[in-house]
């Protein structure tokens, strides 16, 4: 008996002979992660004594200074050789002083790391004055404003006191307008112009940073941060924002928050050749972590697909509060 043939080759294609085992579907599965290219986000805190937990990201901890080596250590024998740093001082004021405190935490954070790792780690550090300012915001503010030309003075200091520390790339997140230009400027004419900028360029303002600001004491006082992070429904705007940042010189490129952007992701990677970075949020992390304390979903089978599907639409590189869970199941 014969078949009858469609148009579209069936039977002569069957698209489930490459699924038929778990080694044919390996031999033929075109994403895979690796820990050399997951970023491990650390919070370390002025003045702790010991790691403290989290209660809207589970096991995740804001680290004392002394804790840090440990954590470095853990990651690096897992094959994660990429940190991006986040302080919480012991001050805050008006301008962000401890921001750019060559004894500030993320410096010493910095120095720490270096110390105990030499260049087989790579640091990166988050340029923003939010954890820093009592009134929480990402810049300088003016009256009830947030001063953009100020604003990208203050985060190039912040920038040349990271990379006097020892940081390999700072990533400016506060999406203040030509805060690359003038961080580059800075960089090099302090002397840094082998410090790399991955810019968070297209950084929302999402409700999904919520666990976030818990972790890391970053409220805004007053208002929020709309004026200076992106819509989440302008994806246009999200390229001028990219293009912007390259042509400002950056290095490397940030999308956030990840699983909302894989749209963003997929055009990023077609419309430039840099390096992107997906960032998976901290509310991407506290949504699967809840529903699998539930019994709801598999915590790392649904971590695996949505850190595959980040990759997939076009990420080289990704933030992730699951980096250390993922690499363990690599
Ligand atoms: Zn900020």
């Amino acid at each position: 008996m014969t078949t009858k043939k469609s148009s579209d080759g069936f039977p002569d294609v069957r698209l489930r002979r490459l699924r038929r085992t778990q080694a044919i579907r390996d031999l033929f599965q075109e994403t895979r992660l690796s820990p050399s290219n997951l970023i491990a986000p650390l919070f370390v805190q002025e003045g702790l004594k010991k790691a403290q937990a989290i209660a809207s990201m589970p096991d995740i901890r804001r680290l004392p200074l002394a804790g840090l080596a440990k954590e470095v250590e853990e990651l690096s024998d897992l094959g994660i050789k990429s940190i991006i740093l986040f302080g919480l001082p012991k001050e805050k004021d008006g301008k962000g002083s401890s921001a750019f405190d060559e004894k500030g935490i993320v410096q010493k954070s910095v120095d720490e790391v270096r110390k105990h790792f030499g260049d087989k780690v790579a640091v990166i550090t988050d340029v923003c004055l939010c954890q820093y300012t009592s009134h929480g915001h990402c810049g300088i503010v003016s009256g009830n404003k947030i001063d953009n030309d100020k604003s990208i003075d203050a985060l190039a200091r912040v920038a040349v006191s990271q990379a006097r520390a020892g940081s390999d790339i700072v990533a400016p997140s506060a999406m203040m307008d030509g805060q690359v230009q003038s961080i580059r400027k800075a960089l090099d004419d302090a002397g840094f112009s082998e410090t790399a900028i991955m810019s968070y360029s297209s950084k929302q303002a999402s409700p999904l940073f919520a666990p976030f600001r818990d972790a890391a004491h970053s409220t805004p006082e007053f208002g929020d941060r709309r004026s200076y992070q992106m819509p989440y429904a302008n994806s246009r705007e999200a390229m001028r924002e990219i293009e912007q940042d390259i042509s400002e010189g950056a290095d490397a490129i940030i999308i956030k928050p990840a699983i909302p952007n894989l749209d963003l992701l997929y055009q990023a990677k077609k419309a430039t050749n840099l390096p992107i970075c997906a960032y998976s949020v901290s509310g991407e992390y506290a949504l699967i972590k809840a529903a699998s304390m539930e019994g709801w979903v598999d915590e790392n089978a649904v971590m695996t697909e949505f850190l595959t599907a980040i990759k997939r639409a076009g990420a080289d590189m990704i933030i992730t509060y699951q980096a250390k869970k993922m690499a363990e199941l690599l």
